[in-house]
Formats: structure tokens, sequence, C-alpha cells
């Protein structure tokens, strides 16, 4: 069969007419239904881990953090579904499951019937074996225009040679040849339609998808990727990916986020500061409970997810938030920071105001916080100092907080910066 490819058509030529395809819904089948015989005796190979991590558990971590991805599906053998769910372990309820069929085609198009209903545009196809794809090569093929048919593809560096049957071979050119990969992309109703017509034809050969598409009529647009996005199928794939994540530790990815916030003082009895209520001659004036120095280390924790700021997600505007206490708003910043799988390692305040005196609260104040984010109190850091009454807040016209939030994510993670 001769195989025609075009190459990708860099995002920023595109014709302003051209339809993108960012933005566009997709789904995600994940083909995790394969024996793998090649890999050796024990468990297949999709529920073995490397670097501690099942690789079915890698592979759809790379999937995870991608917006445009609305509906995920996994195809598993007929009794792998316990096996895949504890595999994917928190991440398995993220996807439909559904049993593969004997071939690699036929667990595609078992998994593109299940991905029917959900009303998708487009449709990514990974192998589940192939768990170091990079995040911004899922994104690539994705920023490309609508209808794309498009596979993930190698440059091959190697010199190419066909053995023949009489013992002897031959060169192949090795000019513009790829080696083929996944993710593939495709138009979800073109590439279901194209599967139902071949498993009515009996046409059952085709080892991957753009094969098929292009069986069907539709041109194969290549995105280069890595090498490192390599196929698990042999004993030494497992050798060499288990040395390749001892070799190259992961970048420590520790982040550390910032936040600031004033408020003005005007007539009260009392001010709120890190969740503590304070008598004081004044009171700090605000929508919510004023309190500078949660919003500041709320923001700061937002700062380490690129979560926007505190009125991204508490509208001042919105009269829920009258009075509230921000210990919500701060409690709230916590737990997004850890769904997206970080770990809290120290929020640290620093309160600027000429009164009231801060120390003899400090204690209250660190339990307050520690608590909200279940910390350890050494965690939690309060500072204080006045402003040596220059300025507006030396002349007690307000009280200014600055915090920073240290969290640690996991390195091996989607999106981590080493991958
Ligand atoms: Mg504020």
């Amino acid at each position: 069969m001769r195989r025609r490819v075009a190459h990708a058509i860099p995002v920023t030529g595109l014709h302003w007419g051209m339809q993108r395809g960012a933005g566009m819904t997709t789904g995600l089948v994940l083909v995790a239904a394969g024996r793998g015989t090649r890999a050796g005796d024990g468990p297949a190979k999709q529920y073995r881990r490397v670097g501690g991590v099942p690789v079915l558990r890698r592979s759809a971590e790379r999937f995870a953090t991608i917006g445009a991805i609305s509906a995920r599906v996994v195809v598993v053998g007929p009794d792998d579904a316990a096996d895949a769910r504890a595999a994917l372990g928190d991440l398995a309820a993220t996807f439909d499951f559904v049993t593969g069929g004997t071939t690699r085609q036929q667990s595609v198009l078992n998994g593109l019937r299940a991905l029917a209903a959900s009303g998708v545009e487009r449709v990514l196809i990974h192998d589940a074996a192939r768990p170091f794809v990079r995040v911004s090569e899922i994104e690539a093929l994705l920023a490309l225009p609508a209808n794309s048919v498009a596979t993930l593809a190698a440059p091959v560096h190697d010199s190419l040679r066909r053995m023949l049957d009489d013992g002897s071979s031959a060169a192949v050119p090795r000019e513009g040849m790829h080696a083929v990969q996944t993710p593939q992309l495709f138009p979800f109703a073109r590439l279901l339609a194209s599967h139902e017509a071949a498993e009515t034809r009996g046409d059952t050969g085709f080892t991957d998808d753009c094969g098929l598409m292009q069986a069907a009529g539709h041109t194969v647009t290549i995105v280069p990727s890595s090498p490192g996005n390599f196929k698990l199928t042999t004993p030494d794939d497992f050798a060499h990916a288990e040395a390749m994540l001892m070799t190259t530790p992961a970048l420590p990815d520790i982040r550390v986020g910032h936040g600031y916030d004033i408020h003005t003082l005007g007539p009260g009895d009392h001010v709120t500061l890190c969740g503590v209520r304070i008598p004081h001659d004044r009171a700090l004036e605000g929508h919510s409970d004023a309190d500078v120095g949660l919003h500041a280390l709320t923001d700061a924790l937002l700062a380490t997810i690129g979560a926007g700021d505190i009125g991204t997600h508490f509208p001042p505007s919105d009269p829920q938030w009258r009075g509230a206490a921000s210990t919500i708003f701060l409690r709230h910043a916590g737990n997004l920071v850890r769904s997206a799988g970080g770990r809290i390692t120290l929020a640290d305040v620093t309160i600027v105001a000429e009164a009231p005196k801060i120390g003899p609260h400090r204690a209250a104040m660190t339990e307050a916080i520690a608590a909200a984010l279940g910390l350890e109190l050494t965690r939690v850091s309060i500072k204080a100092t006045t402003n040596e009454q220059i300025g507006a807040i030396g002349r007690k016209e307000g009280i200014c907080a600055m915090a920073t939030a240290t969290v640690v994510f996991d390195a091996n993670a989607a999106g981590s910066p080493h991958v």
C-alpha cells in the first residue's frame, strides 16, 4: 500500500476562515485490551509498573490535564476490568470501561461505539502501552484544524533495509520516513463510519486507525514527535523505560506562589486577621470579613496552580460572600491545589499593621490556618511588623498582608516541566 503523508500545517499559517480545532469537544479512547505476549510472562504489560507506577496509569495521566477532552473510554480485555481499575487508581472514575475485541481494530470500534452517545466532535486514539507521550505533543495534535486526520510519528534516523526472501536485503530510502505512534486524532463521526464500514466488509487487518482512514480516502497528517514516545512491547523496552526513569531524575516540581492584599480601616470594634477575631477600636472594611492575611494566602495558593485570584473564585459582586468567613476561601484554594496533585509544604503570611498587636494572637492564627489547610503547625508561619508610622499603613488607614505558599507536585505527573 502506498502511503501518502502530508506534513503538519503550522497553526500560525492557518487562513483565518479555516476552522481551528482548538476548543472542539474531544473524546479519548485509551486502548488497553492487548495481551502483550511479546513482553514475556506475567500480567498484561499495561498493568505492570515502570518506575513504580502502572503503565496504564502513566498513559492516562498524560491526558488528565487536557481540558478539551470531555469523554474518556478505556478498552480492556474481557477479564481485566478489576486490574484496569486498580492500575488507574483515582483516575478510574474519569473513564467509562469497555470490553475489547479479539483485534486492536475491534477494540477501537467498541470504544468508539461507547463514545458515540457523548456527542464529541473529535477523538484521540491512544495505545496504553505508550506511557511517555508528552502533553505538548498531544496539544500539538489538538491545535490542528477541524477534520484533521493526524498521527504523532517520530522521524527515522537509522538507515533502513528491507530483508528479502532470498536472505539478501535492499536499502530503503530513509528520507521522509516516520515511525507511526499514537495518539492519533480523527473527526469522530468519520472514524466511526470508516470503522463500521471496514467491519461490514470484513476488512480487519489494520494495525492503526490512520491506516484504516487512509484506505477510506482520507489524507493523514504527521505531527513529528519524540522517539521517547515509544511503545512498551518487549522485556527490553521495560528495562529501557526503568533505566530512563532512573537516570533522568525528574526536576523537582516545587512551586512558590505569592499573594498581597490590603483593606481600609473604618469604624468598628474588631478586625479578623488570619482567621482570628481580635477586639480593636477600628474594623477592616470589605465585602467579606476583610481578612487580609487569608486573602493574601488564598491568592498565593491559587498562584501555584495558575488558577487566577480570589476574585476569580469568589466575585465581590456575589451577595453570598457578604460578611463571609475567609477560611471558606482559603479551604477552597487548598482543595483546588490538592486536587491538582499539589502537596502544600509551607504557608507564610506577613501582616503589616500599626495596631492591633499580632503577637498575642500568633498561635491562634497558626492553628486556624493549619486547620483550614490540613497542615502541621510547623508548616504555617505568621509574621507581623508595623510600618514605622510611614505612609497609609503607618497612619493606620488600613492593614495589608503578604503571603507565599510553597507547594510540591509529583514531578512525574502530566504537565510537569521535565516531560
Ligand atoms: Mg481582600
